[in-house]
C-alpha cells in the first residue's frame, strides 16, 4: 500500500499547479503484482500547457534569479530530499521494485546531485579571448530555454537529479515526463522543488505513455533541448523527431559493457565488482557489466567462484530488502524471456535459487551466469536488460581489447590488472565514455562524467561538464578602436 502522500500521485504539475487529466493509468507494486494508484496519462495537450509555463518561467521569474539564488534554491531542494530520504526510498521500492537499500542509495544520490549542481549554478562562466587590436572579445554562456527530459523507470531518482538538476543550475526550465512505470519520485521530487521555492513553472511533470506525452514532448517546436535515456530504438525516435526542430539532444542509450579481468589482477577485490555490477537493480543498468572477460589461465578459478556468487544471492520482494528484487514489470520478464531463449546450448555455470515463497504475481527472474561463450554470440552482443553475465575467455592484451570493442556499445569498462603500463594502455584503447581501473563505478559518482559512444549515445550527463551541455555560448566582439 502506498502511504499517505503530500500530493495527488494521478495529476500533473504545471505552472505550479496539480492539475487532473482527463485519463489515467494504473501504477503497478513489480514485487506482488498488486496495482498501488493511477497516475496521469499525460496528453499533447498537456505537454503544450506545460511548455508554455516552462517559458513563462524563463521569461518570468526564474529567467530573471541570479545564478546564486538559483544554486540556493537547488541546495535548499537537495537538503528537502535528504529530510524526506524514507519516502524516497520507499515509493522507489514499491514503484520500480528496487531493494531498499538500492532505493535508498539513488535518493541519497538525487540529493547530493541537487548540493553538486546547486554549488556549480554561478561558477559555469564565459571567457575573455585574444583577438585583433581594438577588439574586446567575450563569451557568454546561457541556457537554453526550455529543456525536456525523459526518464525512464530503472533509475527515476538518479536520472533526474543529473539532467534536471544540472538544467535548472544553468537557468532553463524543465519539462520532466517521467516513465509510465516508474513515476511517484518524480512528483514528490517536484513537489518539493516548490517547497524550496522554485518559481512556479520552473520544473513541471507530466507523466504519460511515450507514444503520447513522450513523442509529444520530443517534438515540441518549444522545446530547445532534449535529454533522453532508454532504449535505443526510442533513442532513434526521439532524435528524429528532435531533428524536425533542429533541437540539440543528450541519449544515453545503454550498454554490453565489459569488466576484463588479467591474471595478475587482485581477484579477492574483484569479485565483488565484477558480480554485483551485473545483478545490481536485477541487472536493469545501462552501464551493467554484462560482460565478463577473463584471461584463461585463470578463467575456470575466476568461473567458479563467480558462480558460488550467484549461487549465494538471495531473491525476494523490495521491501525486504534482497540482493535481487523483481524486474520492473511482467512486460520486462517476458521481454527478457525471449531474449535469453537465444541461449540455446550455452553452458550454464549457476543461477541464482528462486524461493519458495514469492509472490505469485510479481516480475522475479533468476539470475544466470552462463560461459564459456563466444564474443559474438547474441547474448555477449544484445543488451538484455536483466541479471544476465556471460563470461569470455581471452588469451592476450589486443584480443581483449577487440573483443571489448566488438559490440554496437561504449559506455563503461571496468579493467582489473596490477601492471601500470597495462592500465594506461587500456584505458586509451577501449572505446567507451567511461574507463574503471581496478573497480567500477556502474555509472560511476555523482562528479564522473558519463554517456556513451556508439549505439550508447552521445553528450555527457553528470560533473561540472554537463553543465556545458546544458547551455549554449555566445560569443560577443566589441570593436573599441
Ligand atoms: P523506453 O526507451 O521505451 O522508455 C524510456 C522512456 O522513454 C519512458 O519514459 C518512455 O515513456 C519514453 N518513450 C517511449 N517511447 C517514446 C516515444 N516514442 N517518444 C518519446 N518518449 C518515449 O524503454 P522501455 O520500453 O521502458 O524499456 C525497453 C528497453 O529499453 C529495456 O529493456 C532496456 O533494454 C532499455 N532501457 C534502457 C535504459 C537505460 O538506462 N539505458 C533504461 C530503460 C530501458
Amino acid at each position: 500500500m502506498l502511504p499517505i502522500l503530500p500530493f495527488d500521485p494521478s495529476h500533473i504539475l504545471i505552472a505550479g499547479t496539480w492539475r487532473a487529466t482527463d485519463r489515467v493509468l494504473p501504477l503497478v507494486n513489480p514485487s506482488t503484482g498488486d496495482r498501488l494508484c493511477t497516475i496521469a496519462r499525460g496528453s499533447e495537450t498537456n505537454i503544450d500547457a506545460a511548455v508554455a509555463a516552462a517559458q513563462a518561467a524563463r521569461d518570468g521569474a526564474w529567467g530573471q534569479m541570479p545564478a546564486l539564488e538559483r544554486g540556493r534554491c537547488l541546495t535548499r531542494l537537495g537538503q528537502l530530499v535528504l529530510d524526506d530520504v524514507d519516502l524516497f526510498t520507499t515509493l522507489e521500492t514499491l514503484d520500480v521494485g528496487k531493494p531498499v537499500t538500492q532505493a535508498r542509495n539513488d535518493a541519497l544520490a538525487l540529493a547530493r546531485y541537487c548540493e553538486f549542481y546547486g554549488g556549480a549554478a554561478d561558477k559555469v562562466h564565459g571567457q575573455t579571448l585574444p583577438y585583433l587590436d581594438g577588439y574586446t572579445v567575450y563569451t557568454l554562456r546561457e541556457p537554453h530555454g526550455v529543456t525536456g527530459h525523459i526518464v525512464p523507470w530503472n533509475y527515476p531518482m538518479q536520472i533526474i537529479g543529473r539532467s534536471v538538476g544540472a538544467a535548472l543550475a544553468m537557468g532553463n526550465a524543465c519539462v520532466l515526463k517521467p516513465a509510465e512505470d516508474a513515476c511517484l519520485t518524480a512528483l514528490l521530487f517536484a513537489h518539493l522543488a516548490q517547497e524550496a521555492g522554485l518559481p512556479d513553472g520552473a520544473i513541471n511533470v507530466v507523466p504519460g505513455l511515450g507514444a503520447e506525452a513522450g513523442a509529444a514532448l520530443a517534438g515540441h517546436a518549444g522545446v530547445h533541448h532534449l535529454s533522453f535515456t532508454g532504449s535505443v530504438d526510442t533513442g532513434r525516435t526521439i532524435q528524429t523527431l528532435a531533428a524536425r526542430n533542429v533541437v540539440p539532444v543528450t541519449l544515453e542509450l545503454g550498454g554490453k559493457s565489459p569488466q576484463i579481468v588479467f591474471a595478475d589482477a587482485d581477484l579477492e577485490a574483484a569479485l565483488p565488482f565484477l558480480v554485483n555490477a551485473g545483478l545490481q537493480n536485477a541487472g536493469q543498468t545501462c552501464s551493467a557489466a554484462s560482460r565478463i572477460l577473463i584471461q584463461r589461465t585463470i578463467y575456470d578459478d575466476l568461473a567458479r567462484r563467480m558462480g558460488d556468487a550467484y549461487r549465494a544471492k538471495r531473491i525476494g520482494p523490495a521491501d525486504s530488502d534482497p540482493d535481487i528484487g523483481p524486474l520492473v514489470s511482467l512486460k520486462q520478464k517476458s521481454r527478457l524471456e525471449t531474449l535469453l531463449g537465444a541461449a540455446g546450448d550455452l553452458p550454464l555455470i549457476a543461477e541464482t535459487p528462486r524461493p519458495a515463497d514469492l509472490p505469485a504475481g510479481g516480475a522475479y527472474v533468476q539470475p544466470r551466469l552462463y560461459g564459456p561463450t563466444a564474443p559474438d554470440h547474441p547474448l555477449a552482443q544484445d543488451e538484455l536488460f536483466g541479471p544476465v553475465q556471460v563470461l569470455i575467455p581471452f588469451d592476450t592484451e589486443d584480443e581483449a581489447i577487440q573483443i571489448a570493442n566488438g559490440t554496437s556499445y561504449g559506455l563503461v569498462a571496468g579493467v582489473w590488472t596490477n601492471d601500470g603500463g597495462r592500465q594506461m594502455r587500456l584505458a586509451k584503447a577501449l572505446k567507451t565514455g567511461q574507463v574503471f581501473i581496478n573497480n567500477y563505478g556502474a555509472g560511476g559518482g555523482v562528479e564522473l562524467p558519463f554517456g556513451g559512444i556508439g549505439k550508447s549515445g552521445h553528450g555527457r550527463e553528470k560533473g561540472v561538464e554537463a553543465l556545458y551541455g546544458f547551455s549554449t555560448l555566445k560569443t560577443v566582439a566589441a570593436k573599441h578602436g
